[in-house]
């Protein structure tokens, strides 16, 4: 147990000084062509809002994905709540994961199953008691607008009512870092606004939230940090930042 404090007090540290998402010098090749990301460095603070904007193919899911752990880099140190990504064993993931929320473009709902089991099954997964699921699932859908939606099929609802589930079911386990990779893809400029302001909100609540994205007027309007890449290196990094313009 005390060597468990000892890591922790460690960790704490490190994300103190390192913030809770931490690039250094970070590479990832695929098997072909030029590297996805080409050695960069990243620092992200607990409680911030930033935005990653770029042309379509600059690295954005790529880095997205070495946060997640579903890849592994091919050089340099990727850092998540203090903890190396290389370093990190096969059984200690899904604890990792627990404290990443995660939505993706394309909202990746189960379709067989109704608003409630969606944000539900996220608890079962690790093991909350029923009681509390109960308790938790109705709070988590009036935060994103979606009370009173809980029997409604995922297939009956609009897209930016799916993308609110989604939402939902990636902060029921109070996440510290929400991950969002282009969550307005597929929504029209109204949904877009309304998932962007509920990113804000929960940001504001207090957890860190990182989001791709190729919204230019979305970005432009929301005045905050905007790390711009490009063939995957960082070609900005402005804090109240704007969409940039690509010249070629
Ligand atoms: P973005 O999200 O910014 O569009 P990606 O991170 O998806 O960019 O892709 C960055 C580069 O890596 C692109 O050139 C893409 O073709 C390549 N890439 C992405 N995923 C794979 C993969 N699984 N295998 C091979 N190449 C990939
Ligand atoms: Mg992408």
């Amino acid at each position: 147990m005390r060597r468990k404090e000892a890591i922790r007090k460690q960790q704490a540290k490190f994300i103190e000084e390192n913030g809770v998402i931490c690039l250094n010098n970070v590479s990832k090749s695929y098997s072909s062509g030029s590297p996805a990301l080409n050695g960069i460095s990243l620092k992200v603070r607990r409680g911030e809002f930033v935005f990653i904007v770029g042309d379509s193919g600059s690295g954005k899911s790529t880095l997205i994905k070495l946060l997640l752990r579903e890849l592994v880099a091919s050089s340099g140190q990727v850092s998540v709540m203090g903890r190396d990504m290389a370093k990190l064993r096969r059984r200690e993931i899904p604890r990792l994961r627990r404290n990443l929320g995660v939505v993706f473009q394309d909202f990746r709902l189960l379709n067989d199953r109704n608003v409630y089991e969606n944000v539900a099954f996220a608890q079962r997964i690790v093991e909350i008691p029923g009681r509390e699921i109960r308790r938790n699932v109705p709070a988590i859908l009036a935060t994103v607008g979606l009370a009173g939606k809980y029997k409604a099929k995922t297939t009956q609802l609009s897209g930016g009512e799916q993308q609110r589930v989604a939402l939902a079911r990636a902060l029921i386990n109070n996440p510290s870092i929400l991950l969002a990779d282009e969550p307005t893809g597929n929504l029209d400029p109204k949904n877009s606004w309304e998932i962007m302001k509920l990113l804000e909100e929960i940001n504001e609540a207090g957890t860190t939230v990182v989001v791709v994205t190729h919204n230019r007027e979305i970005v432009n309007a929301m005045q905050k940090r905007v790390v711009t890449m490009k063939k995957g290196v960082i070609i900005s990094d402005e804090e109240e930042g704007a969409y940039i313009d690509d010249e070629d």
